[in-house]
């Protein structure tokens, strides 16, 4: 009997990093919410560890430790632990917290949800979680006759384990249901990858025995495949389940296992089929072959080892088997390094096996996925915390600008990006700019990408022009300025890297003016400074303060007694104005516009008229003139 074993069986990169997360977690209240995978025997062993299944969230305590596995859960979720005092060791798969990123901004967008999955799969609830749990969950193309089919905007995303095929014929359905549309493929390439090599593994054998809990989706998705695909599909959770009655006499039996399988039940599976044949005849497919003097070691696992010998290409490591483990150059970091520089003999690092025995008998190693969690981590931290990093500006590309960070490709978008002229762009290629981190994803080929912003960066060092500038700047100083903007109560001028406010009563000395008449934007006016606000970055001028006063020249020309001749500018009920010259105005109340008995100014004087009232008063501390017809 042949057995050919897929290379995709078993745990997955985020099933892995999240149980790896849980061995390694220490304290005195540990547990997992939830079971951590669908294995009995692992959920078993981490219990021997002292670290138990939590279900329900009112009975955990303050500062007790709550592993978040790989599916991910809600957004209340994570209020309610924090709200309990305990502590969130999160071990959300990466790729799930994408879906919730994403699940967050389209409702906050006002995109109704779809989420393509099953509805009682914990990944789902705790997706819908990040919506409100609003979203509508098909899973069956069945599902889309229940729903409303004028839903509008939608945005359509998977659970991560969906079947492939499944979620195209759906989504391809809700295309028609839909004003606008917003359709996310987020089925895991893991998941991806684990069903194709099953659908062309169980094409090619007589048996296809899938490994997995009854109870875990994606296995049971493999399940149907296989039997879709195979004329015998045998679903187990582990070697005690496999009648081999039901294998015997078949040439070729294949092997998957869903992504909740250790390693140590597909080999103890393999090792009872193979009981059926003479161990000389004994054939794998897999290239990752599975060698029993590594009784321990399996592919994917992830060990440590002790560097003992560094060269240019290679490191080699003490691994504690009886081969060494080797870790190639382009295995070694997802960033162009020098092995020589990185690497310290005797230092112990964690490595993934990734091959059980190289040409040499090496047992070729990897750090690639181990750094990427470390740098996925890294990069979220930095985010977080609003932490300024420097990128290098490489090229210009559509819609904005390729960066570098250390290696990791850095997107800055070109409105995020503060350029504003093209010859900026030209000096800056080849430099390194300060940003912040708006977004760390991870994409579907598993390379991070990164998009940042200079805003921030370019807000604080205007923040500190300014704050340089107002402090300078003193009670009086006349500045030259430009005309930004205009609202109800003034005008914004643009002084430096300063807008100075100038309420409408600064604007000019005669209170006919309208700023928005008497103005431009952009215009170049002169401002002298009124109000210095150096906490609150505020400064307020006037324009009308550095020009000569009328009232000066009125003093200077006239006195109570003379006659004025001017024009009759604005009513009020209790009289007319006139101007007599510009920008001082003088008052002529009604019973001082004719010896006839009126009922308003406007029943004698019209707007515009031309008269020659007499000067009966003048108040110089209120700036007043009172004129009359009569005397
Ligand atoms: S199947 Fe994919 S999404 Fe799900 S835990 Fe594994 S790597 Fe993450």
């Amino acid at each position: 009997m042949e057995i050919l074993v897929a290379k995709t069986a078993g745990f997955c990169f985020g099933v892995k990093k999240a149980i790896e997360k849980a061995f390694n977690e220490k304290g005195e209240r540990i547990f997992t919410y939830g079971p951590i995978i669908h294995n009995k025997q692992v959920v078993e062993e981490l219990k021997d560890r002292g670290i138990d299944v939590v279900e329900n969230l009112d009975n955990i305590q303050p500062n007790d430790k709550i592993i978040v596995r790989s599916h991910g859960i809600s957004k209340g979720e994570y209020e309610k632990i924090e709200q309990m005092g305990a502590v969130i060791v999160d071990a959300t798969c990466p790729y799930v917290k994408h879906i919730h990123k994403i699940v967050e901004q389209r409702f906050n967008d006002g995109y109704k949800i779809i989420i393509v999955g099953d509805e009682n799969h914990p990944e789902v609830r705790g997706i819908n979680g990040w919506c409100n749990n609003t979203a509508i969950i098909i899973n069956e193309i069945e599902d889309l006759n229940k729903i409303d089919k004028n839903l509008g905007r939608i945005c359509i995303v998977a659970q991560t384990t969906f079947n492939q095929n499944k979620w195209y014929k759906i989504s391809a359905e809700l295309i028609k249901f839909a004003k606008e549309i917003l359709i996310y493929n987020t089925i895991c390439s893991a998941t991806d990858e684990r069903q194709n090599e099953a659908i062309e593994l169980s094409n090619k054998v007589d048996v296809m025995i899938v490994i997995g809990g009854k109870n875990s989706s994606n296995s049971r998705k493999l399940y149907e495949i296989c039997r879709d695909n195979c004329k015998k599909a045998i679903f187990i959770e582990d070697e005690n389940e496999l009648n081999l009655d039901e294998v015997a006499g078949a040439s070729k039996v294949g092997i998957t296992a869903g992504a909740s399988t250790p390693d140590y039940t597909i080999k103890a599976v393999i090792e009872k089929l193979d009981s059926l044949n003479k161990l000389e005849d004994r054939t794998y497919e897999s290239d990752d072959e599975i060698d029993y003097n590594f009784k321990n070691l399996s592919v994917g696992e992830i060990i440590e080892g002790r560097v003992i010998h560094i060269t240019n290409d290679e490191v080699f490591f003490d691994i504690g088997y009886k081969a060494d483990g080797i870790l190639p150059k382009n295995l070694a970091s997802n960033r162009i390094i020098n092995l020589k520089e990185i690497f310290k003999i005797g230092d112990v690092y964690d490595l993934e096996v990734v091959k059980l025995s190289d040409k040499e008998g090496n047992v070729v190693l990897s750090r690639l996925n181990i750094e990427k969690y470390d740098i996925l981590e890294e990069l979220e931290k930095i985010k977080e915390e609003g932490i300024l990093i420097k990128v290098k500006l490489i090229s210009e590309i559509k819609g904005g600008y390729e960066c570098l960070y250390n290696n990791i490709k850095a997107f800055l978008p070109e409105s995020h990006s503060g350029i504003t002229q093209r010859d900026e762009v030209k000096n800056l290629f080849g430099k390194e700019i300060e940003v912040n981190i708006l977004d760390v994803k991870l994409q579907k080929n598993d390379s991070i990408e990164i998009v940042v912003s200079r805003k921030n960066v370019i807000k604080k060092i205007m923040e500190e022009e300014k704050r340089k500038f107002i402090e300078e700047l003193s009670f009086g100083q006349e500045l030259k300025g430009r005309i930004k903007s205009f609202i109800e109560s003034g005008i914004f001028v643009t002084v430096g890297p300063i807008d100075v406010f100038v309420p409408n009563s600064e604007v000019s000395w005669d209170r006919k003016v309208k700023p928005q008449k008497e103005f431009k934007i952009n215009q170049e006016v002169n401002i002298v400074i009124t109000k210095i606000n150096k906490n609150e970055h505020k400064v307020s001028g006037s324009i009308k303060r550095t020009m000569k006063e009328p009232w000066d020249e009125f003093i200077s020309k006239y006195k109570e007694g003379d006659v004025i001749t001017g024009k009759v500018v604005a009513f009020a009920d209790y009289g007319a104005f006139v101007e007599i010259i510009e920008g001082v105005d003088g008052l002529i109340h009604i019973s001082q516009i004719t010896t006839r008995r009126i009922d308003k100014p406007s029943d004698y004087l019209k707007i515009g008229q031309v008269v020659k009232p007499k000067i009966i008063s003048i108040d110089y501390d209120k700036k007043k003139v009172s004129l009359s017809l009569i005397v």
